[in-house]
């Protein structure tokens, strides 16, 4: 009966309407852990952590009861104008001290990644206004990076596909060339000159457009959902002395890399880099309600508490704040803290690139492992090592639905997989994603 209902009434983001009817999605009725049960009463490692959110696992009951004590007692009231409530000026708090070594000072709650990057966007641009430079309305992004379905998200999005079918998005967005040295335009395979070569595009780019007409940079320190992509550690650092050559605010987009996911609780810390906005979402909850935040720096957050009337923020959700959220970002944090998942994601994230290295030694499908910062890994599949041609779509997905027969649920983005599981994994079930994949890449 689900199954076939499925079909009739549901359609699913980034497929197709008709794709639901001759492939059926797994119908996930049960999870526990880091492990999920599907319809079928299967089995698996969820080896995506939800959509790289569930950085807790399944079965946080801090997080679960403070939710349920939190609806018991005020189920809603948000922080629009003129209303706030204690577990958002808790959880407010807290984001900020968890960030405060990398300048956030503010925190503006939304229901998720997009609503953040959008905010992120406006005020970049309000910003700007604020200050006397209101020609400042550009955004430079990077290709093979992920920002969200609003129009805002889509128009930095770096892959076209985003883009194509919903133009015209926001004017004067250029995005510029990925740090992705497997593959890139400069046919440059050390990271360091590669950064170098970005920088100089990037300089370029901001001659041509003209420096005064760009509003900011977004980029993620460590590109998600692109597939894994690790940038040289001088390229985050060059990106903010361009930025700061030319008045351009920087937003680090840390919607996957924040609150330890990256193997530390932010990915432009890996690089030493204090962005100027930060936006956040899914393990601020680890995936147990929808909330989203743009953080701002104190240095931005002036600009905007100085200002006259000019200063309001005209955007946000009704459920901005909203009590059951921040109950939840409150829940998640405090255990986020208490079991020190930083570490856990880093030594465990070794292990699962090492694994994914020893991998590529025996499937000459891998092409390139990409990872090694924390619990977020790629492999990327092709059919011919020598020519780097990848692999095709039907491939990729074999390899997929043979690894979660075989124990693990991964994420496809053709030509990679994914791996982001929860935080909390361990060492045994690392070693059971590995042989899952192992099993699943000679089904290729
Ligand atoms: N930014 C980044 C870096 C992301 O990875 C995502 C989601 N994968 C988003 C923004 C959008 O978040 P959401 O899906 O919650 O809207």
């Amino acid at each position: 009966f689900l199954k076939e209902h499925n079909a009739r009434h549901l359609w699913h983001p980034m497929g197709h309407p008709g794709e639901s009817q001759a492939h059926p999605p797994k119908i996930i009725t049960d999870a526990a852990g880091v492990t999920i049960t599907d319809i079928d009463g299967h089995s698996t490692i969820d080896a995506v952590g939800g959509l790289w959110c569930v950085n807790l696992g399944y079965s946080n009951d801090a997080i679960k009861q403070a939710i349920s004590d939190q609806l018991a007692r005020l189920p809603y009231y948000s922080a629009f104008a003129g209303t706030s409530n204690p577990a958002a000026i808790e959880a407010s708090q807290m984001v900020c001290d968890l960030f405060a070594e990398d300048g956030m000072a503010r925190a503006f709650f939304t229901s998720g990644g997009s609503d953040s990057v959008d905010v992120a966007l406006r005020l970049a641009r309000q910003y700007h206004r604020l200050r006397g430079e209101p020609t400042r309305t550009k955004f430079l992004s990077l290709k093979k990076g992920y920002h969200g379905t609003h129009f805002g998200g889509a128009s930095v999005n770096g892959n076209p596909r985003f883009r194509h079918g919903y133009e015209p998005l926001l004017p004067g967005c250029v995005h510029l060339p990925a740090p992705y040295t497997y593959r890139n335009p400069f046919h440059e395979s050390d990271p360091a000159r590669l950064a170098q070569l970005i920088a100089q595009a990037a300089e370029d780019e901001i001659a041509f457009q003209g420096a005064d007409t760009i509003a900011a940079l977004i980029m993620e320190p460590i590109l998600g959902a692109g597939g894994v992509i690790v940038p040289d550690e001088s390229f985050m650092p060059l990106m903010r002395e361009i930025c700061d050559r030319h008045g351009i605010l920087l937003i680090s987009d840390e919607v996957i890399t924040g609150f330890g996911r990256s193997g530390d609780w932010s990915g432009a810390r890996h690089w030493g880099v204090a962005p100027d906005m930060m936006t956040v979402a899914k393990g601020i909850t680890s995936g147990y309600f929808p909330v989203g935040a743009a953080l701002v720096s104190g240095a931005v957050a002036e600009v905007f508490e100085g200002a006259d009337a000019n200063g309001a923020i005209y955007t946000g959700y009704t459920y901005s704040a909203h009590p059951v959220g921040a109950a939840a970002v409150v829940a998640t944090l405090t255990e986020t803290l208490r079991l020190d998942l930083r570490e856990n994601a880093a030594a465990r994230g070794r292990q699962l690139f090492e694994g994914c290295q020893r991998l590529a030694e025996t499937h000459a499908i891998v092409g390139d492992v990409r990872g090694g910062h924390g619990l977020m890994t790629a492999l990327e599949l092709v059919s011919d090592r020598a020519t780097k041609a990848p692999a095709d779509p039907a491939t990729v997905k074999r390899v997929h639905q043979a690894a979660y027969e075989a124990g693990a649920m991964v994420r496809m983005g053709p030509p990679n997989l994914m791996m982001s599981p929860p935080l909390t994994i361990s060492e045994a079930e690392i070693d059971t994603v590995l042989s899952a994949l192992d099993a699943g890449l000679s089904a290729a």
